[in-house]
């Protein structure tokens, strides 16, 4: 795809995401988490053909500060469901796990390792897992108890199943993380991405009344995908970490 990471001063540098795959998983905790950091990368392979479904834990109710749970949780899968098709994802579940409450507990794990049965991905994608996303930057409980139930379900169903991805076992796990090892260069899939996140309006309107959404969207998006020196040319990129195997 790009420079080969041989020589010793780029040794330690991220390498390309794998592109020998055609499934992917994507399971994350809240609506907007996939465009919080990835849906670049998701707009680059369903542009190359390849099928991404998302499944979420909850549905984002507890999110939108002054909406009553009950309103707020369909306004943010409908606002989930414009943001994905965006970006070329028409499959979008929600598990119906109660959001800001989230544990990694027998029912979540049963419920992702369905998933994972249910849509035979190759690859799964995760939230990043980590206690803090910088020094300073404390991640939410919801996305490490999830992440680790996501953890907990791969490792059961790799025990059960072995390693056929044909019987529902998936060939790659990757968290959305910083101090990624690998890299997807998203030259041409920033501006999808800002346009992903922009559909979260009523969540980002009520989360900074301040700065219009669009502006939010852009700066978040532009961010995260920031180019890295020696990565991709100076394209955008956007980084995973390979958690197993
Ligand atoms: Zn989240």
């Amino acid at each position: 795809m790009t420079e080969s990471p041989e020589s010793p001063e780029t040794a330690a540098l991220p390498e390309p995401f794998p592109t020998d795959w055609t499934r992917g998983l994507v399971l994350v905790a809240h609506p907007d988490d996939p465009e919080y950091g990835m849906s670049a990368a998701v707009a680059r392979w369903t542009a190359e053909g390849r099928h991404i479904v998302y499944v979420l834990a909850s549905s984002g109710e507890a999110g939108i500060e002054g909406m009553p749970p009950a309103i707020a949780g369909p306004v943010r899968e409908e606002e989930q469901r414009r943001s994905s098709a965006i970006v070329g994802v028409e499959d979008v579940e929600f598990l119906g796990f109660p959001d800001s409450r989230i544990v990694n507990n027998p029912e979540l794990r049963d419920s992702v390792a369905d998933a994972i049965r249910r849509h035979r991905p190759d690859v799964v994608i995760s939230l990043y897992s980590g206690p803090e996303w910088a020094p300073g930057a404390p991640n939410q409980s919801d996305h490490m108890e999830f992440g680790a139930a996501v953890g907990a379900a791969y490792d059961d169903l790799v025990a059960a199943v072995g390693v056929d991805s044909a019987e529902g076992r998936p060939q790659l796990w990757f968290e959305s993380a910083p101090e990624p090892t690998h890299y997807v260069d998203v030259e041409g899939f920033v501006e999808p991405a800002v346009a992903a996140l922009s559909q979260h309006k009523e969540y980002l309107s009520v989360l900074d009344p301040r700065t219009p959404v669009p502006e939010q969207a852009r700066a978040q998006v532009e961010g995260v995908s920031a180019p890295r020196d020696g990565l991709a040319g100076g394209h955008p990129v956007v980084g995973f970490r390979r958690m197993r195997p």
